[in-house]
């Protein structure tokens, strides 16, 4: 690590269970981000501020007015831009020397093997079940590790998959159910501090991991509900017939 690094994480560095040798873990790590809306701009913030040093982010869309109130690396004189190109712009603000791979199309089941297979951890930013089964199958087919997360109007989740404990579709059905589920969803109100919540514990998640520290949020779905800052847990367990236990 260099004396510019180690200056500039001395405040980590501090941390017990980071040191020097943890934030030599952090530079090293590659990352995939796939969304960069909401979650994924203060998943991309935090991972960056944090020192991690490679960085693939997907998503095709641009800026629109509606998306400012919660994604926060973009701004007015944005709209209309990719959110890949204005984001990693501000990103490379924050780190000059962080490396990002951009991939400005959808994961899909074509390319998820490619992509997930070049990264340490995937952190799922999306909003749609079809994307989180598409990320989930391919975690499984490569042995990744998982983040996932979401926002409905004032609650959030997280949930991680790591080796074996049991996958997304073990939470939430397997994925033809999924993709219908997204068919039947309608789109609810959100709110940036809520989003804002989700996103910072999915990259604390995504540090512990690297880190190898604390207990983290596998075998269970962690549900915050920020009308009153409760947090509850629903127990997940591996299901017989899922695509994680073939
Ligand atoms: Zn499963």
């Amino acid at each position: 690590m260099t004396e510019f690094e180690e200056k500039r994480y001395s405040r980590q560095i501090l941390l017990k269970g980071v040191g020097i040798e943890g934030q030599t873990k952090l530079i090293n790590s590659k990352i995939l981000i796939v969304g960069f809306g909401g979650l994924g701009t203060g998943v991309a913030m935090f991972l960056t501020r944090m020192g991690i040093g490679h960085l693939g982010i997907i998503d095709k869309d641009s800026v629109d007015i509606s998306n400012i109130q919660r994604q926060i690396l973009y701004d007015e004189k944005d709209v209309g831009v990719s959110k890949i190109k204005s984001g990693i712009k501000k990103l490379k603000q924050i780190n000059a020397n962080l490396i990002i791979d951009e991939y400005d199309f959808m994961l899909n089941q074509e390319n998820a093997n490619l992509i997930i297979n070049k990264y340490d951890i995937i952190v799922d930013c999306t909003d749609n079940y079809k994307t989180r089964a598409i990320i989930s199958r391919a975690c499984i087919d490569n042995h990744k590790t998982c983040v996932f997360g979401g926002v409905n109007e004032f609650n959030g989740f997280i949930f991680t998959h790591i080796d074996k404990s049991p996958c997304f579709e073990c939470l939430m059905g397997e994925y033809e159910k999924l993709v219908q589920k997204d068919k039947n969803n309608k789109v609810v109100g959100v709110i940036g501090a809520m989003v804002g919540i989700i996103s910072s514990m999915q990259a604390l998640e995504v540090a512990k991991i690297i880190l190898n520290i604390g207990s983290l949020a596998t075998d269970k779905m962690i549900i915050v509900d920020g009308m009153d800052f409760s947090t509850s847990f629903i127990s997940v367990e591996t299901k017989p017939k899922c695509y994680c236990n073939r």
